[in-house]
């Protein structure tokens, strides 16, 4: 017997209902949008006249986009609520570009029910969807995704030097199309098939270029997410959750003690650049070599000292807390920033808390921890020439 995945058929009802259902999504943010504005000019007036508040035009121009975003997030969810209370469910309607995604179960038995269509690209909600723009490789073992088009105006940067966000992949064999809805994905779809979700630093965030940039160490064997940015192209999607994180470096420390392996090293950079120039410290990065090493622009009086592995796995490297114990042990206005696999910064949050330094100023965040990798990500072999260090793939590529 004959085991041939079924092909799934688009059925013409269910892509009608998916589109009606698109566009209800996009008139009813629209329709929010406009309200969030509105609302606010209304309110701003009433400041102006009442209250005597001046703002100047693109402090005003601002407000009036956040409320306009927040009326269109309120109005995507509402929607969306809406949609569900009624019992609706979208049928699956293929990308544009990709065949129609095959949802056939191993047992031939067709595809799995209730697949729900992606709502429309621009709508806010709590994911992004961005454009990659450019691929670089600062380094040997680092990609650097600069992303943007569209999408850059729906993230909201909350300013902090770690701010990470959830990255979202799938198979690309599904067809797709973000924003994903997860909720409904996680009935529809099977478990090895349900986006995979990866958190990352955003390395910059530059509103004037309207870029975001974010850098991916690529370890071995690479995951979903080292997989799906070791072969990044211009014009692939880039996924994102709205931002968390608040570490903002201290402006006012006596000493800055910032150690990190390859995972914490834009993170790291992101705190250098907001550091003032007179700032003091020390800075430990742990990477494989000095290939892997990067130029930064470091406040005057900060060390940096690169720690090599040498061909150790990263996961049991003891680099950057032997390289802390052996610096004098520090006293008064200090701050610690230790970011990198589970153990290592375990060790130096407890070397931490036996110096003499207030708890609140020691930040100290796992990022990664050794496990077996759960599946094979086809988006591996779909990997374009291997970029060497200080070489970049941008839209203007062969
Ligand atoms: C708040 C936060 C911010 C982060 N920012 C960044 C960032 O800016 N840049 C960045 O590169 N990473 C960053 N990380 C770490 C990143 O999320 C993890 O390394 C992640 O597991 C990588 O996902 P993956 O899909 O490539 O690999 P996974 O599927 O998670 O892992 C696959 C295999 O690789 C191993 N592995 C995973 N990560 C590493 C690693 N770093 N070194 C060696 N082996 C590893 C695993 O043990 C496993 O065997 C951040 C993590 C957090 C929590």
């Amino acid at each position: 017997m004959s085991h041939h995945k079924k092909r799934r058929k688009p059925c013409p009802e269910a892509e009608s209902l998916a589109t009606e259902h698109a566009r209800v999504f996009e008139a009813a943010v629209e329709a929010g949008r406009r309200a969030g504005r509105k609302a606010a000019k209304r309110k701003l007036k009433r400041a102006a006249r009442y209250g005597g508040l001046q703002l100047s035009k693109p402090l005003r121009e601002s407000v009036l986009r956040d409320a306009e975003k927040a009326g269109g997030r309120a109005a995507y969810a509402a929607a969306t609520k809406a949609l569900r209370r009624a019992g609706s469910r979208m049928a699956l309607a293929p990308a544009p570009g990709h065949a129609a995604a095959d949802f056939g179960s191993p047992t031939g038995a067709g595809p799995a029910a209730g697949a729900v269509a992606a709502p429309p690209r621009r709508m806010p909600g709590s994911q992004v969807v961005m454009d990659v723009l450019r691929v670089e490789r600062p380094s040997r073992s680092m990609v650097r995704i600069v992303a943007g088009g569209e999408g850059f105006d729906d993230f909201e940067s909350n300013g902090a030097a770690d701010q990470y966000v959830k990255l979202y992949f799938t198979n690309p064999s599904l067809g797709l199309l973000p924003p994903y809805d997860l909720r409904s994905l996680r009935k529809s779809l099977r478990r090895e098939d349900f986006p995979a979700s990866r958190s990352y630093t955003i390395r910059r965030h530059d509103p004037v270029a309207r870029e975001l940039a974010i850098e991916f160490f690529i370890h071995e064997p690479a995951g979903p997410a080292a997989a799906w940015a070791a072969a990044a192209q211009p014009g692939d999607q880039l996924v994102l959750s709205r931002p968390k994180g608040k570490f903002r470096p201290d402006p006012k420390a006596e000493q800055h003690l910032y150690a990190a392996d390859d995972t914490g090293i834009p993170a790291i950079a992101a705190a250098l650049e907001r550091l003032p120039r007179t700032a003091s410290g020390r800075v430990f990065l742990e990477v494989e070599g000095p290939e892997d090493e990067q130029e930064f622009d470091l406040p005057l009086h900060m060390e940096l000292t690169w720690l090599h592995r040498n061909g150790e796995p990263a996961a049991s490297s003891n680099l950057l807390s032997d390289a802390l114990r052996d610096i004098p042990a520090p006293h008064g206005r200090v701050e610690v920033l230790a970011l990198g696999g589970r153990d290592a910064v375990r060790d130096i949050r407890k070397l931490a808390s036996h110096w003499d330094i207030e708890q609140r100023r020691i930040h100290v965040s796992s990022y990664w921890t050794a496990r077996r990798p759960g599946r094979t990500w086809p988006v591996q072999a779909a990997a374009g020439p291997r970029l060497e260090a200080g070489q970049r793939r941008d839209g203007t590529d062969d």
